[in-house]
């Protein structure tokens, strides 16, 4: 064969070789018995091998020349061998050589689909000549590799196209899946049965990585040798699998496949075996443009399955498109959890608006409730009312077939009932606080939710005796205001159906302040109704008591107005009363064409001789009568009345004419005349009468009065016992004195009046004591007028008392400046013992005038004992304690005794002018009798007696006889100015 081999090559056709045929006819049944590129490709080998020159061949095919080359015999090609293969292949002539190789290219196709043979040549062959010599060989070689190869390429882009189906296939299936109804689990599984059914995928799992926290997550895993699954929600850190495989394709972003020893080579670092060691392992990683977004691997444990580069191809193509189903699954898992999370929200929104919404409809019914609660508390319903609508309100808001409210009594030691609804219990009667669950509630003074278990424990633990049925749901909550409890309302289920909570403990809570507050406020409102009650009864009491003190005042006020009005002694009308009356009657005449009313002026004639001589009783029964006769003189409306001591007046209306009035006065006249009882004695008195008409002239009530006083007084002067009306004469005497009124107001505002003073002697040695003052009054026209002319009028008028004070002081600074022991003594007329300062008064005045007190003396009349005695005994008392003496003067003309006297403070008393006149005359024998027994007693009483009015020395003589001390009378001295 060596031989053969190095034999020189014959040029074609240079001759016949039957070797060479037989070659031939071998070579081309050879290759006909071989039907695919492999058999045809080793068949050509063989007889290449065979041709001379040629030490070895092997033919290089592919489908897409230079990828995928196959060689026949199955060899590991060198690069050299291979770099010439490929020039061969690209050569316009298809061939090449190389030293002692040559490749001769036998079909070639613009797709790629060709081969090549590659020979070595025995050394010294030239490849040319070789390569003609193998002409025959090569060509049939060619034809048939032509043949084959189209075969094969047909049957590759079979294969191609089914692999491509089967691609599109699963790419739809995996898009499908993206979008499909199956959750992540499910179509991880799907993904995992669409990657095993393009290539052997058993172990199998998909890793996801999150750049952000640089962390994987194998969301499948599926390993045939390692059972410890991996929970495909936990994200692991990258560092936690460095130097790994999953690493490296994450990493490096590339590719790994094959036996752990090649992948070592693979990566470009060390490398970290994690799981169990496979003998064929295919990562991709899973990108998305440039960017890894996680791996798919798979790896098998069998010996005979190996990945192929097209698997690796179509692991990586499949990969990206499920890198895109799986963000999309993701993104649409991802979508569907934020529309859950999104509807959880909203769920939770409408839960909590809804949970508003019963939270505001409760609180708008709690609202209404306590509205209602607080309009029961100004109500004015009965309590039962109140207590009855209050449960009304609550069981609108919760269950309360059972329903009490307990109160403590005002002192805490009772507990009432006064509201008990029970399905099962009698309303319990008040009682004192004991040991019920009520008490417990009120010692708790907090709200008790007890179901029946509760309530059996706290009964257990002693905290009250159990009276009753446990209810199944006990809720009790106290009454406060304050810190103060006032009592308990309690609801309570015997249902298992019905329990209570914190919901209806607030609640009742809530309502129990509202009910505390109403209570309080109806207690407050209660209290204040009593109070307004007692108030009002109170006050219909006080009125009553008012009313009857009123009727006893009215009583008292009409007795006063009738005292007022009336005489106490003899009942009738009294002047006031009279000149009321009169004026209205005037007023009425005012408005008549005729005077059409009267006054009767009437006093009783010589009533002091009776009074004084019968006494006051006696006197006062005279006046009564008197009253009485008057009166049934006339009748109504005519007005009889009292004027003070003896003096009455008659009001006579529509009179007419004065024939009526004088008929009365005449009548009157009559009936007074006779006689009358006064204490057992009979008496016979008269009276005279003025007669007034009723006048235009006359203003006021007083005009009137005053024309019958002066009428009347005509009448006493006339000889009494008579009537005269009032005419012209009395007129002119009554305007004199109006203008003695006017003159009097003038002299008192001109300092008129002056002191006239007349000594009072020692009769025994004529030797001058003191001086009476006598009041003058220097009138510019008539010259000095003594009292008697003007001294009636002033007293009527009032001014006498002005007079008088202005001539005191004046009798007081005289006296003074004269000097000397003498006193002065000064009449007081009784008009001024009205006032009761009069002796505050006259000290006063006496100290202002600068004279000893001692010096002064004051005489006073008998009449003015007779009017408030009392009253001028104290004024008489303190006048004494303060110097100055008393004397009564003109004694004996009144009816007073001396033992009336004796009971006023008086030192001195003058003896009448009437009594000295006599002395000396034929009716001496009386009057002497009289001041003898005058002196006698005064002397007994220690006063000091002046006889008055001593106009002669017989009188004198006489007097100093009697034993008279003092005298005073023009025959001692006249009265004169200082
Ligand atoms: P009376 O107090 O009895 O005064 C004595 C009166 O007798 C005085 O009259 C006096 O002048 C008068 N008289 C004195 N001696 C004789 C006499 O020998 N013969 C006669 N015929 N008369 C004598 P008068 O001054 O005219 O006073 C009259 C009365 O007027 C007094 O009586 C007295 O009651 C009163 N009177 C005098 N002065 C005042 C006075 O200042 N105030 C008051 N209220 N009354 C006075």
């Amino acid at each position: 064969m060596v031989e053969s081999r190095s034999m020189v090559l014959q040029p074609e056709g240079t001759g016949f070789d039957p070797s060479e045929e037989t070659r031939l006819v071998e070579f081309a049944g050879d290759l006909m018995e071989s039907a695919d590129v492999p058999a045809v490709a080793n068949a050509i080998a063989a007889t290449a091998r065979t041709l001379p020159g040629c030490r070895e061949a092997l033919v290089l095919w592919s489908l897409n020349w230079p990828g995928e080359r196959q060689s026949a015999p199955q060899l590991a090609l060198s690069s050299e061998r291979l770099a010439l293969a490929d020039a061969a292949f690209a050569a316009d002539d298809g061939r090449a050589a190389s030293g002692q190789a040559l490749a001769l290219t036998l079909h070639r196709e613009d797709d790629g689909a060709g081969a090549v043979l590659l020979c070595r040549l025995d050394r010294g062959v030239d490849a040319s000549q070789a390569e003609q010599h193998w002409r025959a060989v090569t060509r049939l070689a060619r034809l048939r590799m032509a043949a084959v190869l189209e075969v094969a390429r047909l049957h590759d882009s079979v294969e191609r196209m089914e692999q491509a189906e089967k691609l599109q296939r699963a790419l739809f299936a995996i898009a499908d899946m993206a979008g499909s109804e199956l959750d992540m689990a499910d179509m991880l599984r799907g993904l995992h049965r669409i990657v095993g059914g393009l290539m052997y995928a058993e172990n199998f799992f998909i890793a996801l990585y999150d750049r952000s926290r640089d962390a994987l997550r194998f969301i499948y895993y599926v390993d045939t040798a390692d059972p410890d699954a991996i929970d495909p929600d936990t994200w692991f850190t990258m560092a936690q699998f460095e130097r790994t495989l999953s690493w490296y394709l994450i990493r490096d972003g590339r590719p790994l496949m094959g036996p752990t020893h090649a992948l070592r080579k693979q990566v470009s670092g060390k490398l970290r075996i994690h799981g169990p060691d496979s003998p064929d392992w295919l990562g991709v990683p899973m990108l998305r443009g440039s960017e890894v977004r996680g791996a798919l691997v798979v790896q098998t444990y069998v010996d005979n399955v190996r990945f192929s580069a097209a698997d690796q191809a179509l692991l990586s193509f499949v990969g990206s498109h499920i890198c895109t189903a799986l963000e999309r699954k993701q993104g649409q898992e991802e979508l569907e959890r934020r529309v859950a999370q999104r509807t959880r929200e909203l769920a939770d929104t409408v839960r909590v608006l809804n949970a508003e919404v019963d939270e505001r409809q409760r609180g708008e019914r709690l609202q209404a409730a306590l509205f209602r609660i607080a309009e029961l508390s100004s109500s004015d319903d009965s309590m039962d009312v109140f207590y009855r609508s209050v449960h009304s309100i609550v069981g609108s808001l919760i269950v309360a077939r059972n329903f009490y409210i307990a109160l403590l009594s005002d002192d805490g030691t009772h507990l009432h009932f006064p509201y008990h609804v029970d399905e099962v219990e009698a309303a319990p009667v008040s009682r004192p606080l004991g040991r019920g669950v009520t008490e417990y509630l009120l010692r708790l003074a907090k709200p008790l939710l007890a179901s029946a278990a509760d309530l059996a424990r706290l009964h257990e633990a002693g905290e009250y005796d159990n009276a009753g049925t446990y209810s199944e749901s006990w809720l009790g909550v106290p009454l406060t205001a304050g810190d103060r409890v006032l009592g308990a309302i309690v609801v309570q289920s015997y249902s298992a159906d019905v329990r209570y909570g914190w919901r209806e403990q607030e609640l009742l809570t809530f309502v129990s302040h509202q009910i505390a507050n109403s209570l309080q406020r109806r207690n407050a409102a209660q209290a204040l109704r009593d109070a307004y009650a007692s108030l009002e009864q109170r006050v219909a009491d006080r009125t009553a008591e008012l009313r009857e003190q009123i009727a006893v005042r009215e009583k008292i006020e009409q007795r006063l107005k009738h005292e007022v009005m009336h005489d106490s002694l003899t009942q009738l009308p009294n002047r006031g009363y009279l000149r009321d009356r009169l004026e209205r009657v005037m007023a009425r005449a005012r408005r008549s064409a005729q005077p059409t009313f009267a006054v009767l002026y009437c006093d009783v004639d010589r009533f002091k001789i009776i009074n004084d001589s019968l006494g006051h009783l006696a006197g006062d029964e005279v006046l009564k009568e008197v009253a009485r006769r008057l009166s049934s003189c006339v009748r109504e409306p005519d007005v009889v009345a009292r004027l003070g001591g003896d003096e009455f007046a008659i009001l006579i209306e529509d009179v007419g004419s004065a024939e009526v009035p004088i008929r009365i006065a005449q009548r009157i006249i009559d009936v007074i005349a006779m006689p009358m009882q006064a204490l057992g004695k009979e008496i016979q008195t008269s009276t005279s009468v003025g007669v007034a008409m009723g006048d235009r002239r006359h203003h006021s009530a007083d005009d009137v009065l005053r024309d019958a006083d002066a009428a009347m007084y005509r009448a006493k002067k006339a000889g009494r016992h008579r009537f005269e009306i009032f005419d012209e004469a009395l007129n002119q005497q009554v305007m004199d004195v109006l203008e003695l009124e006017s003159e009097l107001r003038h002299a008192l505002a001109h300092g008129e009046f002056a002191p006239y003073f007349q000594p009072i002697v020692r009769l025994a040695d004529q030797r001058v004591v003191g001086y009476e003052a006598l009041l003058r009054w220097l009138h510019p026209r008539r010259g000095v007028l003594a009292p008697g002319d003007f001294i009636r009028v002033a007293e009527d008028n009032g001014s006498i008392e002005a007079i008088d004070w202005q001539l005191f002081e004046l009798a007081c600074r005289t006296a003074d400046a004269v000097g000397g022991e003498h006193y002065v003594t000064l009449n007081v007329s009784p008009l001024h013992f009205r006032q009761p300062d009069l002796d505050q008064r006259l000290l006063a005045m006496i100290s202002r005038s600068g004279i000893d007190p001692r010096r002064v003396r004051i005489e006073l009349t008998e009449g003015t004992l007779l009017d408030k005695p009392q009253q001028v005994s104290d004024v008489l008392e303190c006048l004494r304690v303060a110097g100055v003496l008393a004397a009564i003067d003109d004694f004996g003309t009144g009816f007073s005794s001396l033992s009336y006297i004796h009971r006023f403070p008086l030192q001195m008393l003058k003896i009448d002018r009437s009594f000295v006149s006599e002395l000396g005359t034929a009716r001496e024998a009386g009057s002497t009798a009289v001041i003898r027994a005058i002196l006698t007693l005064a002397h007994s009483l220690g006063m000091e007696v002046i006889a008055e009015g001593i106009e002669t020395e017989q009188q004198r003589d006489a007097l100093l006889a009697l034993g008279c001390d003092h005298g005073q009378g023009f025959l001692l001295g006249r009265p004169q100015p200082i």
